[in-house]
């Protein structure tokens, strides 16, 4: 067991799912057309917290796995990677969430998912280990954990325990539209935690889809603003990003790279984000820091495009300067 101990950098706990998804061997088929499946580690907190890791923080995962090979060998995964798994559970009932996913030839994406549950849905409130959480100078998640009971209240628990010991709250909903009973009943719960957070990161695809407008324009986006934020970000793929605080807002530029595959993207641009505000948290006023900050945000997401997979391609910091010092 990686745990991390002392104080000397802040922790990042990146709470939510970890699963493996399952890619055909070949690219460009059905499902049902695919002659084998690769498996690859996924589930976005899990990424960003190896993402973390892999840049030099101190990160942990709190989330719940299948006690079977494939929960085993994910645990292994984030230790092997750096980050402190104090928090991970085993379920002796449930097995490791699967997902297989292809993009079919004509553009379309499919998945299948097994979860009927997966122990991941089965993370209970008396399961948190709640001194990690109150350690957390940054606590992450998404919204996956709050489709379904018991791992919602966990979750809800696990926001309302970090925000009570002083926590910044960062949230990426990472939208999965097909996990969720129907698109109102995903919008609604995505919203419903939306005034805890502090940094509030979506994608311009999720800004469409809770705003219902398809725009990045600033009166667009700052729809899902809110007094209570800090930071609120938009990812816009290869164009980018664009920030708004109370005093300041404007866009950042990425970086030109041979795109591959864009898994992981903006779960290394959270990661480095997070990584650096934990290090110094006046970037949230200081907009020529922000404006650093993302760029080094966006060099990670950006190499993060230019080989297959999440986790294989979240880059360490001299990759990351590489990219900076070249452009
Ligand atoms: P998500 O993975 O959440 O959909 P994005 O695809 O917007 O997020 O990517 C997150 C960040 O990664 C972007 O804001 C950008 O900085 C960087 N990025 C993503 N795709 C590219 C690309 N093709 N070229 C350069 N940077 C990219």
């Amino acid at each position: 067991m990686v745990t991390v101990n002392g104080d000397a950098a802040g922790l990042v706990v990146s709470f939510g799912e970890m699963l493996i998804d399952f890619v055909p061997t070949v690219s460009g088929v059905s499902l049902a057309e695919a002659p084998g499946f690769l498996k690859a580690p996924g589930g976005a907190p899990a990424n960003v917290a190896i993402a973390v890791a892999r840049l030099g923080g101190r990160c942990a995962f709190l989330g719940k796995l299948g006690e079977d090979e494939f929960g085993r060998m994910l645990a292994a995964i984030l230790r092997d990677n750096g980050v402190d798994d104090s928090g991970v559970t085993f379920d002796a009932g449930a097995r490791t969430a699967l997902a297989f996913v292809t993009l079919r030839a004509d553009g379309e994406r499919e998945f299948m998912f097994y979860r009927n549950p997966s122990a991941d849905m089965l993370l209970t409130e008396a399961e948190l280990n709640l001194d990690l959480i109150r350690k957390a100078k940054v606590f992450h998640y998404g919204s996956i954990s709050l489709i379904t009971e018991p791992c919602r209240s966990a979750h809800l628990k696990a926001m309302e325990v970090a925000k009570e010991a002083g926590a910044l709250l960062s949230y990426d909903p990472n939208l999965r539209l097909p996990l969720w009973p129907s698109a109102a009943e995903a919008r609604e719960q995505i919203l419903s935690i939306w005034d805890a957070a502090d940094i509030i990161k979506v994608s311009d695809v999720e800004l469409e889809f809770l705003t219902g407008t398809d725009s990045v324009e600033d009166e667009v986006a700052m729809r899902l603003w809110r007094p209570s934020l800090k930071l609120l970000l938009v990812t816009l793929g290869e164009k980018g990003c664009k920030y708004y605080t109370k005093d300041f807002h404007g866009s950042v530029e990425s970086f030109t790279v041979k795109q591959v595959d864009t898994t992981g993207a903006g779960d290394a641009f959270v990661g480095a984000l997070l990584g650096k505000i934990i290090e110094d948290q006046s970037a949230l006023q200081d907009e020529k820091k922000l404006r650093e900050l993302l760029r080094f945000a966006n060099a990670c997401g950006a190499i993060t495009t230019t080989k297959k997979g999440a986790i294989p391609s979240l880059p360490n910091i001299s990759e990351a300067m590489q990219l900076m010092e070249g452009a």
